[in-house]
């Protein structure tokens, strides 16, 4: 899952940026608000967290260019804790929560859980195909019972898949919502984690549902064609 961050008060955004890392996101860090409108209308974000007192165009002006421009991401703002106001309008422009700062990093992770699962195609926290079964809240995934062990990066990567079953899914697309715009490396790198994905999701079980689709990407699919 990609997130827009928009922050720009340094230090607030470089904890926000590490804690989401660490819990698998891939994350872009936009420091003002014409820059974060510009990030967010220029790539495929999963969501945005979005601070309202922001330099050059405030939070509340870049949610409305947002929701003008047809753009469907949810959005998380981050708001003082006075700012009742804020919060309403905020609301009222388009945005689906807010958060008051100061706020402890494990609810901004609930919120964001929680609006990641509210527009997929298959709602509620399970996501299944076939008998393999991933549990949002819990984090858990498992295949025919059996419980399977994966790191953030194969568990966001298995996620992506999983929200898009039966659709071919390029490299770069895979590239942009689990990886970030920081990451220059060999595109490679999917086909490496798509392998890792192979040995605990299909070895050992019937049938194979990680599919290369050949010079295109890769699908997860119970079908072969
Ligand atoms: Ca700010």
């Amino acid at each position: 899952m990609r997130i827009l961050l928009v922050e720009d008060e340094p230090g607030v955004a470089r904890f926000i940026r590490q804690g989401l890392t660490e819990a698998g996101y891939a994350v872009d860090v936009a420091q003002d608000g014409r820059e974060g409108l510009a990030y967010g209308l220029s790539a495929e974000y999963d969501a945005v967290v979005l601070d309202l007192m922001l330099p050059k165009m405030n939070g509340l002006e870049v949610l409305r260019e947002l929701r003008h421009q047809q753009f469907k991401t949810p959005v998380l703002l981050l708001t003082a804790r006075d700012g009742v106001d804020d919060r309403v309008q905020g609301l009222d422009a388009g945005a689906d929560d807010y958060l008051v700062k100061p706020f402890a990093f494990p609810e901004l992770l609930a919120r964001l859980r929680a609006l990641l699962r509210r527009p997929p195609l298959q709602a509620g926290t399970l996501l299944q195909l076939a008998d393999l079964q991933m549990n949002l809240a819990t984090r858990e995934v498992h295949r025919a019972g059996k419980l399977l062990e994966f790191s953030p990066r194969e568990f966001s990567l298995l996620e992506l898949l999983l929200r898009h079953p039966n659709q071919v899914l390029t490299r770069t697309q895979i590239l942009e919502h689990v990886w970030n715009f920081n990451f220059y490396g060999d595109s490679n790198v999917v086909d490496v984690y798509i392998g890792y994905l192979r040995r605990k999701v299909d070895l050992g079980f019937a049938p194979p549902l990680i599919h290369t689709v050949r010079g295109v990407g890769f699908r997860l699919s119970e079908r072969f064609d």
